[in-house]
């Protein structure tokens, strides 16, 4: 349903996974009057233009920023500090200045003593993806029924803030407000330590001298092919994540350990009841997502099966 223009122009640095996606799903909701986009390499921007989407393809972060409202930064969280100072002087006053970063607290520091007074600065992270980037990997439903957490720093006018809650909720969002420090050990434990597993364990498989590469992608179904979904994520965004939320993930990964040494040990010891018990937790943890929308409640992450015919 849409709900008409929220802002007159939106300008989006950066089309990949989420601005891409942005931009559709604001597009196919009217909630701009006028989107203008770039990126960095003019592959990418000239595969907008083909894409045709947005309003315009400028060359520029700087061009971009002109006389918006909105501004989102859809990049990696390391690029953001440096974005951030190159458009400074170049910023609609009133605007707002947002990005999707995966990290906030690092996010905050690198851009703020760049932003001068009278713009906004409201970070965003819709907690929403898939492993695919680039221009053509976007989609306008990615961000339906999915959170976007809102970290605005201390002093933040609420009315900048409303303003961009109800942007990402037209995008079909449901919206959080959160200190950018919590949210980092939130998304440490949810999303981070997830990935540094994932990344791990289909490194450690690659390289076993017992098993072979090819044993290893034929039996996937075991479980490791749902592991590699993840490991597929993009490396350079997936670097800036862990170098910037590095204490998080830490002090996540330090737990994480020791629950590992806790199973580590039944197993070692023969110890089932301990084994049964902690399964039967994380199983109840798993229909807790399910029942909230969180995820599909078909077997098997709703992959199709092929029918079985009679020869
Ligand atoms: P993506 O598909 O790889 O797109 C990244 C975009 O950023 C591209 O347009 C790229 O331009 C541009 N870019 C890359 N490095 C840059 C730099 N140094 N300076 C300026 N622009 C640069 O990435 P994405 O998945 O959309 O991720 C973008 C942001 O969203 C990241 O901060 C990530 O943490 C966050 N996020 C991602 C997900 C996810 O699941 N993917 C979910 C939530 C939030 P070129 O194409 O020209 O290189």
């Amino acid at each position: 349903m849409s709900t008409g223009p929220i802002f007159d122009r939106v300008a989006l640095i950066g089309f990949g996974l989420i601005g891409g996606s942005i931009a559709r799903a604001a597009r196919l909701q009217g909630l701009a009057g006028e989107i203008i986009t770039t990126a960095r390499s003019a592959k990418t921007r000239e595969r907008v233009m083909e894409l045709g989407i947005v309003d315009r393809v400028v060359e520029t972060n700087v061009e971009a920023v002109q006389d918006a409202d909105l501004v989102i930064l859809c990049i990696p969280v390391g690029a953001c500090g440096p974005v951030a100072a190159e458009i400074t002087g170049h910023l609609k006053p009133g605007a707002i200045i947002s990005d999707v970063g995966s990290v906030k607290a690092s996010v905050v520091k690198d851009m703020a003593p760049h932003l001068p007074a009278g713009v906004h600065f409201v970070p965003a992270h819709p907690v929403a993806g898939t492993e695919n980037s680039g221009p053509d990997s976007g989609f306008a439903e990615l961000f339906i029924n999915r959170w976007c957490i809102l970290t605005p720093p201390e002093g933040t006018e609420a009315k900048a803030t409303e303003k961009l809650r109800a942007f990402w909720t037209a995008l079909g969002a449901k919206v959080e407000v959160m200190t950018p420090e919590h949210h980092d050990l939130v998304l440490a434990i949810t999303s981070h330590l997830p990935h540094l597993i994932a990344y791990t364990i289909v490194g450690t498989a690659d390289e076993l001298a017992q098993v072979t590469s090819s044993e290893v992608i034929k039996f996937s179904a075991g479980g490791f092919r749902d592991f590699t979904r993840i490991a597929a994520s993009d490396p350079t965004m997936w670097r800036d994540i862990f170098l910037a939320n590095k204490d998080a993930v830490l002090e996540m990964l330090g737990t994480f350990n020791e629950d590992l040494s806790k199973l580590t040990r039944a197993i070692r010891r023969g110890d089932g009841e301990a084994l049964l018990e902690h399964f039967t937790r994380t199983r109840a943890i798993r229909r807790g997502i399910v029942e909230i929308g969180q995820d599909s409640a078909a077997p098997d992450f709703g992959r199709p099966h092929q029918q079985l015919t009679k020869k």
